[in-house]
C-alpha cells in the first residue's frame, strides 16, 4: 500500500474531468524527454484503455530517437511538423492535462495556444513553484517523476486494473530516465514498490534500459570521446567541469536529436566535482545543461544567470548569444555563485 501523495481533493476533481470530458489533449514540455513522454504516453494508454477514444499527445517539438519505440510515441502530434492541427487540438479539448512541466513558457511554441486555450486544465508535474494556470495542480517536487505521479493518480482513482502493459512501459521509462536509471533521487523505498507493480504488468525493465541507453549511433560515441578528450573544462578551485559544442562541431560528429544526452554528467564522475555544466549552439540559442551532486542547487543557478530552472541536482536554461559569450557569462556566473561559494556546504566524496 503506498502513503498518500496526491491531495484527495485534486484527484476527485481530475477524476470528474476525466469521466465528463469527451476529447483531451496531453500536453508534453518543449524537447520532450524520457519522463515527459512517460507520462504523457502512461495517461494516453489509461485514458484509452477507459474507452476515451478522443485522446491526442502533442509535443511542441522532436524527442531523441531512442524513444520512438514507446507505445503510442508515433501517434503523438508534433507542434513544429503541424502547428495548425497541433494548435487546433489544443484549443478544441475538453481536458488538457499538462504533464512535467510547471508553467506555460515550457510548451515552448506552444505556450500562447495553450494560455488561450478553454478546457479544462490539470497539471500533474514535480517542478517547484508551479504557475497558477491550471484549475487543478498536481505538484509534487518531492517525487521523483512526474510518471510515477501518473501512477500514484491512476491507482487512486481507484483504477489500477487499467494499468496496461504498454502503460506500465511508459511509466517505468519515465521513473528510469529521471533517476539516471535509479542512481540519484531514488532512495525513496516506494519507488521501488511501485517497480514491482509496473513488473507485474509485465514490463521488461533490462529490455527498457537497453532500448533508452543502448542504441546510440557510432558517431554520439566519438563525440562522447572528443568531448571527454577535448572539450571539458575542469575548474578545480570551483570543484566544477564545462563542456562546451558548437553548431559547426555537432555537424562534424552528424548530431541528431538526443546525441548529448548525459554528457552534461560525465564530468561528475571525477572525484570533486560536483557541478557541471554543457553549453550547446542550438540553432535558435545557446542551450545550457546544469547537473550536480550534493547540496549545490543547480536550479537557482539556472534561474539566476540563464532564465531557467528545474531541480536542485539538474536544471537549465537558455543564453542568446554566441556560445563564446555563453561561456564567459557561466564562468562570471561561477565566480560569483560557484559551489566553492557556499562554504560549509560543499559536497567532496574525498573528504567524505
Ligand atoms: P536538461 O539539461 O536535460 O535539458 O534539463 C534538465 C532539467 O532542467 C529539465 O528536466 C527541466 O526541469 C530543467 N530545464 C532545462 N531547461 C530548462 C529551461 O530552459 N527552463 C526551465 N525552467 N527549466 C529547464
Ligand atoms: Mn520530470
Amino acid at each position: 500500500m503506498l502513503k498518500k501523495i496526491i491531495q484527495e481533493e485534486q484527484i476527485q476533481k481530475a477524476k470528474k474531468y476525466i469521466e465528463k470530458g469527451n476529447s483531451f489533449v496531453i500536453i508534453a514540455h518543449v524537447a520532450p524527454d524520457g519522463d515527459a513522454l512517460g507520462a504523457s504516453l502512461g495517461l494516453f494508454h489509461y485514458l484509452n484503455t477507459c474507452g476515451k477514444d478522443k485522446v491526442t499527445v502533442v509535443a511542441p517539438n522532436c524527442f531523441p530517437a531512442y524513444y520512438r519505440w514507446m507505445p503510442g510515441a508515433k501517434d503523438m502530434v508534433i507542434h513544429e511538423r503541424y502547428p495548425d492541427f497541433a494548435e487546433q487540438l489544443i484549443l478544441e479539448a475538453e481536458v488538457i492535462f499538462c504533464l512535467d512541466f510547471n508553467e506555460p513558457k515550457r510548451a515552448g511554441k506552444l505556450s500562447e495556444t495553450l494560455t488561450a486555450a478553454k478546457g479544462r486544465k490539470i497539471m500533474i508535474d514535480h517542478h517547484l513553484h508551479p504557475a497558477n494556470f491550471c484549475r487543478v495542480i498536481m505538484s509534487y517536487p518531492e517525487i521523483s517523476s512526474t510518471s510515477e505521479l501518473i501512477f500514484r493518480f491512476i491507482c487512486r482513482m481507484g483504477m489500477y486494473d487499467a494499468i496496461s502493459k504498454p502503460a506500465a512501459e511508459c511509466i517505468y521509462t519515465g521513473m528510469m530516465t529521471d533517476t539516471g536509471a535509479f542512481t540519484y533521487n531514488s532512495n525513496k523505498p516506494e519507488i521501488y514498490t511501485i517497480i514491482a507493480e509496473l513488473l507485474k504488468k509485465g514490463i521488461d525493465k533490462d529490455l527498457i534500459y537497453r532500448k533508452v541507453y543502448q542504441v546510440y549511433s557510432e558517431s554520439r560515441l566519438r563525440l562522447m570521446g572528443y568531448v571527454l578528450n577535448e572539450k571539458m573544462k575542469v575548474y578545480p578551485q570551483q570543484h566544477t567541469a564545462l563542456i562546451t559544442l558548437s553548431q559547426e562541431e555537432l555537424k562534424r560528429f552528424q548530431y541528431t536529436t538526443g546525441d548529448t544526452e548525459g554528457f552534461v554528467n560525465l564530468p561528475l564522475s571525477i572525484d570533486g566535482i560536483e557541478f557541471s555544466a554543457f553549453i550547446r549552439e542550438d540553432p535558435d540559442c545557446v542551450k545550457v545543461s546544469l547537473r550536480s551532486v550534493g547540496d549545490f542547487p543547480c536550479n537557482e543557478f539556472a534561474s539566476r544567470y540563464f532564465g531557467g530552472g528545474g531541480h536542485k541536482n539538474a536544471s537549465g536554461g537558455e543564453f542568446f548569444g554566441s556560445p563564446a559569450d555563453a561561456v564567459e557569462a557561466f564562468e562570471k556566473a561561477l565566480n560569483e555563485s560557484g559551489p566553492d561559494k557556499r562554504i560549509g556546504q560543499t559536497y567532496r566524496i574525498s573528504e567524505g
